[in-house]
């Protein structure tokens, strides 16, 4: 026999459309049902989060949403409320992050999301929506550098320091707790020496104002890190790369601070230094679930706590604001209901 959800008939969103002068505008709507883009799994949102990504989509900024309107966020948290495909239960938790959520398929700014099931991950055993959304797509992608990091050698014993730069932000945040709980040297970078206390007590060793870290001047300069977790791209990129010692590796995953990359192949073919990058969006689905598990015995909410602010859907255009300033610290849930 067929069964037929109950689904909302309308729901709440954040839109972000254009005005008839062509500009950007954001606003809480209400839509219908019928609104919802394609999908098998029709998910009932309780919580989304702040990234950098949505700061972008939601201050206008070109080359994050594909088409408009459009709903952003680009991850979610909630409680399936029917699948098509019979994969998951009405009442299972599920995350979704990356895949083209909020920029090209309407995202978790809302209290009603319709995704492909192979999206969905569920969430790990013990946890709720509010903690996956703690780490959301940020500590995720935490997960994923350091997890590269560790493929390519990287062993706490070893005692070498580890970078993270932009370190005070949600990925910074995240790498440097991940990283101390693992038992590496952890040397967190950052533009705001005031939250020194802060990244001391997420695990970091050395607080390193972001205008002292060592630049690019030559090819090769001193080697100093076992390994870095980068968000922050452009010089500060070129000069942890110069500084990384022989066999160390880089896992790349940002550009806070710039999108260009001037340097020499000469750290990678003298020193062996490993260039990785870090996708999130399109990291595959075993991966994922991976990351996930890992995350749930490495993050657990005690230690999100710290890191971790809790704000309305309708303070998401001052956040994002706020978060392309790079004033917003470690992570920012969305609750949505
Ligand atoms: P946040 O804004 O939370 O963190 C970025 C941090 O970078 C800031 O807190 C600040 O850290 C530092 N920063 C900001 N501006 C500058 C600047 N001009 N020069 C140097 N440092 C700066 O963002 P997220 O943590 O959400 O994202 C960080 C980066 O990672 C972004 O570029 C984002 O797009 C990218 N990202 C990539 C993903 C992937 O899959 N590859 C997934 C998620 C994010 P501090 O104050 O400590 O100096």
């Amino acid at each position: 026999m067929t069964h037929t959800p109950i689904l909302p008939s309308t729901f709440q969103a954040l839109r972000v459309s254009k005005d008839d002068q062509g500009l950007s505008q954001v606003r809480l709507m209400t839509l219908t049902q019928a609104e919802l883009p394609p999908g098998e799994v029709t998910v009932q949102v309780t919580h989304s989060s702040l990234n950098y990504k949505d700061g972008m989509a939601v201050a206008g900024r070109p080359g994050i949403l594909r088409r408009l309107p459009m709903t952003p966020g680009i991850d979610l948290a909630g409680t399936v409320l029917h699948d098509e495909t019979a994969t998951y239960q009405a009442g299972e938790t599920v995350i979704v992050t990356g895949w083209g959520l909020g920029e090209r398929h309407d995202g978790g700014y809302a209290t009603l999301a319709r995704v492909p099931a192979s999206w969905l991950v569920r969430a790990p055993a013990g946890t709720a929506a509010h903690w996956a959304m703690s780490v959301g797509t940020a500590g995720f992608t935490a997960m994923l550098a350091v997890m590269a990091l560790e493929d390519h050698g990287l062993r706490p014993e070893e005692s070498g320091e580890v970078l993270v730069t932009g370190a005070a932000g949600g990925v910074g945040s995240a790498a440097v707790a991940l990283l101390a709980r693992a038992g590496f040297n952890v040397t967190a970078s950052t533009g705001r020496p005031q939250e020194a206390d802060y990244l001391t007590r997420l695990g970091a060793r050395q607080i390193i104002d972001r205008a002292e870290l060592p630049s690019r001047r030559r090819p090769l300069e001193s080697e100093r890190w076992a390994g870095v977790v980068d968000t922050v791209g452009g010089a500060t990129l070129a000069g942890a790369y110069a500084s990384t010692r022989t066999h160390g590796s880089l896992a790349v995953c940002g550009l806070a601070g710039g999108a260009e990359l001037e340097t020499t192949v000469y750290p990678l073919i003298l020193r062996g230094v490993n260039l990785l990058g870090i996708d999130s969006v399109t990291c595959p689905p075993g991966r994922r679930e991976a990351a996930w598990r890992r995350l749930a015995r490495d993050l657990p909410i005690e230690t999100l706590v710290p890191m971790t602010q809790t704000r309305l859907l309708s303070e998401v255009p001052d956040l994002a604001q706020e978060i392309l300033e790079g004033r917003v610290r470690g992570r920012t849930v969305i609750d949505v209901t």
